[in-house]
């Protein structure tokens, strides 16, 4: 049996998605910026998902721009509030420290070029208050960036009361809603957000493709330079087979929310509770506050990366955090933020479910990592330590 339960770090296309691309990497290939008829329906097409987008997000047509991916719009959202702050002499970001890399680094970038940056601490139970916010922002704050929801362990923000604290105080505010769309209800308005990131390929759409949402009056400066297109603001022809298959996507899931979400959390607490009964293992993240689809435990006395290994050869495909720093031998930032020690954040799985899972493959897990568990600890001389009393545990 193969199960796939990295959905944090991609998904499988839809079919509504592929079917959507088909015919605009086929017949319809006409680039929107060509006149004739061929373009004009290209243009078209194009327009018909921006508005397919901003309908979902609660917005007009014309506050989306096509990104290549999440990492582009966070890149993007958190230049152009910084271009506009350094204009009026305010040079203050506040962040948060389990952010996505594409968020982070962009923010280190700003550093070295004169900004001060802020990264609130995160509560143990990876949820930040408004309250953190309103205390951290200043008179030369200019941007306020906290994801929607993290992703490696999964736990939603509260996103409404951050916006309300940052429209109070007339800062803009950008979310990383990366992993939350299409499990959340986004309203761009009424949650008084004015940046926001989406990625195709976290919700069974195509990779390459992203979208940011800019409420009007947010000016936006370009990353990529040249031609005219997204009114200017991002440059190169449009990936049209992508943007449609995106669209596509995103509408299919997000009409389908309440039965996926229903579907995704079912499984996700059969997994919760399955797991929480191994020893000295404990939960990441806010048992309630979370996704549908992320779990994420640390077991004491593993090392993350064998464990994956074992599971892979289960036919298991999971993580142990994100993507970006597998190779590493780095434990995760988002787990030393949460608090977590060092050799317990290294021991970390991370399973990411999507609507395709089923409840064999949940049955599946669930006998396989508890064995492998309990064989890497029965292999480990540390495990050995603790079980003598030698060295003493750090989880119960
Ligand atoms: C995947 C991810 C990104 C990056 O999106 P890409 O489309 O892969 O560039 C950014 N933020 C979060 C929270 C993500 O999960």
């Amino acid at each position: 049996m193969k199960v796939y339960a990295d959905n944090a770090a991609t998904t499988k296309m839809s079919r509504a998605s592929i079917d959507a691309m088909l015919p605009y990497m086929d017949e319809e290939y006409g680039n929107p910026s060509s006149l004739h008829s061929a373009g004009q329906r290209a243009a078209e097409a194009l327009q018909r998902a921006r508005e397919t987008i901003a309908k979902y997000l609660g917005c007009d047509a014309k506050e989306i721009t096509f990104t290549s991916g999440g990492s582009e719009a966070d890149n993007q959202a958190i230049l152009s509030a910084a271009a506009a702050g350094r204009k009026k002499g305010k040079k203050h970001i506040i962040s948060t420290a389990f952010e996505h890399h594409a968020v982070l680094h962009t923010l280190k970038k700003l550093e070295k070029q004169g900004f001060e940056i802020t990264l609130l601490d995160v509560h143990e139970n990876g949820v930040i208050s408004p309250e953190q916010v309103a205390s951290a922002i200043r008179s030369d704050t200019c941007l306020v960036t906290v994801m929607y929801a993290n992703n490696e362990i999964g736990t939603v923000q509260p996103i409404a009361e951050i916006g309300a604290v940052c429209r109070e105080k007339g800062v803009l505010f950008h979310t990383d809603a990366v992993q939350a769309a299409v499990h959340v209800l986004i309203d761009v308005r009424k949650q008084n957000i004015d940046l926001l990131s989406v990625s195709a390929h976290k919700f069974h759409g195509p990779k390459g493709a992203g979208a940011l949402y800019a409420r009007k009056g947010v000016i936006l400066t370009n990353v990529i330079e040249g031609g005219a297109q997204e009114r200017g603001k991002r440059a190169g022809t449009e990936n049209i087979p992508a943007i449609m298959g995106m669209a596509a996507a995103f509408e299919e899931s997000c009409l389908a929310m309440e039965e996926n979400n229903a579907k995704m959390s079912a499984m996700r607490d059969r997994l919760i509770d399955g797991l929480s009964g191994i020893p000295y293992s404990i939960l990441n993240g806010d048992r309630f506050y979370r996704l549908p689809g992320i779990v994420n435990f640390c077991f004491e006395g593993i090392e993350g990366e064998s464990l994956l290994l074992l599971l892979d050869q289960k036919g298991i495909y999971a993580s142990s955090g994100s993507a970006c720093t597998s190779g590493s031998l780095d434990p995760s930032h988002v787990l030393l933020a949460i608090g977590r020690p060092h050799e317990i954040a290294h021991g970390s799985l991370r399973l990411s479910l999507s609507v395709y899972n089923t409840d064999e493959e949940i049955d599946h897990i669930l006998k396989a990592v508890p064995a492998v568990v309990e064989y890497l600890r029965g292999m480990s001389p540390l495990w050995r330590d603790l079980e003598t009393g030698k060295r003493k545990h750090i989880l119960k």
